[in-house]
């Protein structure tokens, strides 16, 4: 399948706007004024299935934003590290998208939302691939394209891409990865029926050793607005200028977080925050807006779809402030800075 070349090339876009000191103070206001409104919500519960994860702190809430031209503006526990989970799963998609090409990525692995929550086991009855990269199944099935030999020269590559993406080198949360290597039964017998209708190959252990290990990477919420911004950024991480990610491929793996990243809240997400985004089950949520910001946002109590509570309710709070969604009729190309400020 031929790709077709995008309008804008990165050399033809317009120009991102600069953000002037004085809309950056009233920027870090509001981030601060949602911060202190959504601190004390006390609603959801830890994960515990994978029992690492039931160590996290409660408390923790960090909210971080960063524009495409490399502003910063943090609230809370920005710096607090946590395992991206299925965070990665948006990235790695990218990234097989990279590599591989759309066309035989898509044979893998589909791009239509399943409604099902993230460990569901069910696939698409005609092709029988996994629904969308955004589950499960269909992230084991991403794994198994990106594994290597040996198992941990996948990692790595992993590891260095998305560390170019944060502007700082990450590493693997090993507690947490032996943590969900011991307790992921659910996701063996995944992989094992994906072997069994042929979408990945005999490899399964690596290909899941590949999956857990991207889940177990580490990062903050400065780190998963970056990767935000540099998606936004049309592949160009906002503060070294490094162009990190193929931009040919941004607009599909957005169009899949848009209609999938927040496991079956995913349609209600659309409708309310209406930006491309992903959570995971660590209590992170991040979003896309394109060509202006990356949003991270962290708080590990999780409502009863696997979403972080206060993660969506500050999201929802900072796209009706700043009229982020992405059909706000305020919200025209990259000048709703302007407008809401
Ligand atoms: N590593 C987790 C799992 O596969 C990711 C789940 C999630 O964040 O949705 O169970």
């Amino acid at each position: 399948m031929e790709i077709a070349r995008p309008s804008a090339t990165p050399e033809e876009a317009p120009a991102a706007r600069s953000i002037d000191p004085r809309t950056g103070e009233r920027l870090q206001r509001i981030i601060d004024q949602t911060y202190a409104r959504f601190k004390d919500v006390d609603d959801g519960a830890v994960a515990t299935y994978i029992p690492e994860l039931g160590k996290a702190n409660p408390k923790d809430f960090g909210i971080c934003l960063v524009t495409v031209d490399g502003q910063v503006f943090t609230a809370g526990d920005w710096e607090k590290e946590f395992t991206i989970q299925s965070m990665c799963k948006p990235f790695a998609f990218q990234m097989a998208l990279e590599r591989l090409g759309t066309e035989k990525v898509l044979r893998h692995v589909g791009v239509e939302p399943s409604g099902e929550a993230f460990n569901s086991i069910e696939f698409d009855p005609k092709s029988g691939r996994p629904f969308n990269p955004m589950v499960n199944a269909g992230a084991i099935a991403v794994a198994s394209l990106l594994k290597q030999r040996p198992v941990q020269a996948g990692v790595d590559a992993f590891l260095r891409q998305m560390g170019r993406a944060a502007g700082r080198e990450l590493r693997i949360d090993e507690s947490v990865l032996a943590s969900e290597t011991g307790t992921g039964n659910r996701n063996r017998a995944i992989a094992y029926m994906l072997l069994n209708s042929g979408v990945i190959d005999e490899e399964v252990l690596e290909s899941l050793h590949q999956y857990f290990a991207q889940c177990s990477m580490l990062v903050n919420c400065r780190d998963l607005a970056m990767m935000a911004a540099t998606m936004a950024n049309i592949g160009n991480q906002p503060r070294t200028g490094e162009t990190v990610f193929d931009f040919q491929h941004i607009k599909h793996v957005l169009a899949v977080m848009f209609s999938c990243g927040l496991y079956d809240y995913a349609g209600n997400w659309a409708f309310e925050v209406g930006l491309p985004a992903k959570s995971g089950v660590s209590g992170g949520i991040f979003a896309v807006v394109n060509r202006q910001l990356g949003i991270g946002v962290y708080s590990p109590k999780l409502d009863g779809q696997g979403n972080s509570v206060r993660g969506i309710l500050a999201c929802k709070e900072l796209a009706n402030r700043f009229g982020l969604h992405a059909f706000e009729f305020s919200n025209v190309g990259s000048s709703f800075m302007q407008w809401v400020l």
